[in-house]
């Protein structure tokens, strides 16, 4: 088996910004591993929110290689000694579950959502990310976006209620928003009480993760259904939401991989939650990754890959927003250049 690993930096076509902070660089890590005559390839797109970054993420990695199991099939034991050896670098460990899933399902000649036991005819809609800006620039995403018939829009700013009404002015869209941690429990109840006649579909996490009694506070005063993201980071953060939140978003660089997000998407539908399958700023490598499972959840948004002004990968194709699932074995993802 031979493993190696390469920085890459990802630039995006804006300037990418939620409430917490705005870039237009992201630096992540693309690993490769090859094993019976075939590459499996894998990403990671780190989050400082999460603690890491690409120097994190590359030191990790060259201390989890040793971790890999001689039979890539053993994915459990993987993330068994992957965990042991260390805690947290999720993103990391979820570079080497998508190479090692990548391998298996070119091994087995079958597409990943096959492997995972989903249809491509099932794969969900995504939405189309609109970051925080200048009302007028945010106007020419929307207008830049018009193809995609779903929007999520960043919101925690003094001008939110100006920017969905210029939104709902234009459009008749799906609208979600995200406030990315920005409010208290009271401020969230005044902000989402006064974006609700905009005819918003959800709203993800209103307030900072660890406070879940403030979560229950907001969604027992609001009507719209409330999505946690910084607040669930693998399944283990699931149990403790319920009653408090309506659904959870789910992934790959949060969770540590594949693995860990079906486990999510299991755990969550028997606690009555609804699933959502979001992203980082990725390439079309994790985008891809996390379109194969996207069948099983009711909310994709997996647009990482198409903020970006240059693309090093190629794979899961949108359409009109539909996600066109590739059928090719394993990922179905060849480099661009
Ligand atoms: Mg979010």
């Amino acid at each position: 088996m031979r493993f190696s690993f390469e920085p890459v930096t990802l630039k995006t076509r804006h300037v990418f910004a939620i409430s917490r902070g705005a870039s237009d660089t992201f630096g992540g890590v693309i690993v490769r591993l090859e094993h019976w005559g075939l590459e499996g390839v894998g990403e990671a797109a780190p989050s400082p929110y999460y603690g890491e970054n690409q120097a994190t993420v590359m030191a990790a990695l060259e201390t989890l290689k040793a971790e890999i199991p001689d039979d890539p099939f053993l994915v459990g034991q993987l993330h068994e000694r992957m965990e042991k050896r260390m805690r947290g670098n999720p993103s990391a460990k979820a570079a080497i579950d998508i190479a090692v899933h990548d391998l298996i399902g070119k091994k087995l000649g079958i597409p990943l959502h096959s492997f995972f036991g989903l249809s491509r005819d099932s794969a969900p809609r995504t939405s189309f990310t609109i970051g925080i800006d200048d009302v007028r620039i945010m106007m020419q995403k929307v207008a830049e976006a018009s193809e995609f018939p779903v929007l999520k829009v960043k919101v925690g700013t003094d001008k939110d209620e100006q920017v969905m009404d210029a939104i709902r002015s234009v459009t008749d869209r799906t609208l979600r928003v995200d406030a990315n941690c920005a409010w208290t429990p009271r401020e969230a109840v005044r902000k989402i009480s006064a974006l609700e006649k905009f005819n918003i579909e959800f709203v993800e996490q209103p307030i900072a993760p660890g406070d879940v009694q403030g979560m229950r506070f907001v969604r027992d005063n609001i009507s719209l259904p409330i999505i946690a993201d910084e607040s669930v980071e693998t399944s283990v953060d699931i149990e403790p939401l319920v009653g408090a939140v309506d659904g959870i978003n789910i992934k790959l660089m949060k969770c540590g991989g594949l693995r860990e997000a079906v486990k999510m998407i299991h755990v969550a539908r028997a606690v009555g939650m609804k699933v959502m399958l979001g992203c980082m700023v990725e390439s079309s490598v994790g985008i891809t990754a996390a379109a194969h499972i996207s069948p099983a959840v009711d909310y994709a948004d997996l647009d990482g890959n198409l903020l970006l002004a240059r693309d090093p990968f190629a794979g899961v194709e949108v359409r009109e927003g539909q996600i066109l699932l590739p059928s090719e074995p394993g990922l179905g993802v060849r480099s661009r250049s």
